[in-house]
């Protein structure tokens, strides 16, 4: 409107400076991140893209740190080559990405959509996830939005560690299925992601016979296989 360049980049120079000087690692924005899946990878986001790159060298050439924000709507089959992209434009500065949302049908549930499209890029190179709530496009998130938002966002973040094969990952998964298969309840709850709620849920259908749950009751097939193989003869019907 008024003819001017954004300040902070008529002044970028200047500004490395002052953040060299006081270590200060900067967040590259991208206004023309696609706000739906249909402007996802047009020609706005890619150009912007390569200005991000040409800012990151130079701020690299000040000494200073920089991490780069990526798009937030996105179709799944788009999504691995914009981190591949932004990888090769911006010499490998770490990306975070706002979801991406992979489908935009689905208020009420977009730390879903933004988890789906979160494992994706995390597993493709994504350094960083923003939380995504089911507020999102609603109205501002409670602390219970905020949580479920965390929540989405941490096990997309997990579930990309494992298909990168980061060292550690599977344990927490290796843990809950040895559990699982003790029927070890209290391990699991423990293990969970979220402890409250799986406690809540399982007290909240109590099944007949306390050491399984009440998907299967007396069919569990944990249960009934750990009985076959300490050597028993089972027969769930005669229980
Ligand atoms: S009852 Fe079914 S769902 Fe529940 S622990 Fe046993 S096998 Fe798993």
């Amino acid at each position: 409107m008024t003819g001017e360049e954004n300040p902070f980049y008529e002044h970028y120079d200047r500004i490395l400076e002052i953040c060299q000087k006081h270590d200060v690692t900067l967040s590259l924005g991208d206004a023309c991140r696609p706000g739906c899946i249909e402007d996802a990878s047009d020609i706005s986001q890619v150009e912007e893209l390569v200005t991000l790159g040409e800012l990151t060298r130079r701020a690299w050439e000040k000494n200073v740190q920089i991490i780069i924000e990526g798009p937030g709507h996105m179709p799944l089959d788009q999504i691995a080559a914009n981190m591949k992209i932004q990888q090769t434009i911006c010499k490998g500065a770490p990306f975070y990405v706002l979801g991406p949302l992979v489908t935009d049908i689905a208020p009420g549930y977009d730390h879903i959509t933004a988890a789906i499209g979160g494992a994706v890029a995390a597993a493709a190179g994504a350094a960083f996830l923003c939380y995504v709530t089911p507020a999102e496009h609603l109205r501002l998130p409670d602390e219970a939005d905020v949580k479920e938002g965390i929540i989405a966002a941490r096990i997309a973040a997990h579930a990309a560690d494992i298909a990168k094969g980061i060292r550690g990952a599977k344990d927490w998964d290796h843990k809950m299925s040895d559990a699982r298969k003790r029927l070890d309840w209290e391990t699991m709850f423990q293990l969970a992601i979220d402890p409250e709620k799986a406690r809540r849920y399982r007290a909240s259908s109590k099944p007949e016979k306390e050491d399984t749950c009440s998907m299967c009751g007396n069919f569990c097939a944990m249960k009934n296989m750990n009985r076959i193989l300490e050597g028993e003869i089972v027969d769930i019907f005669d229980e």
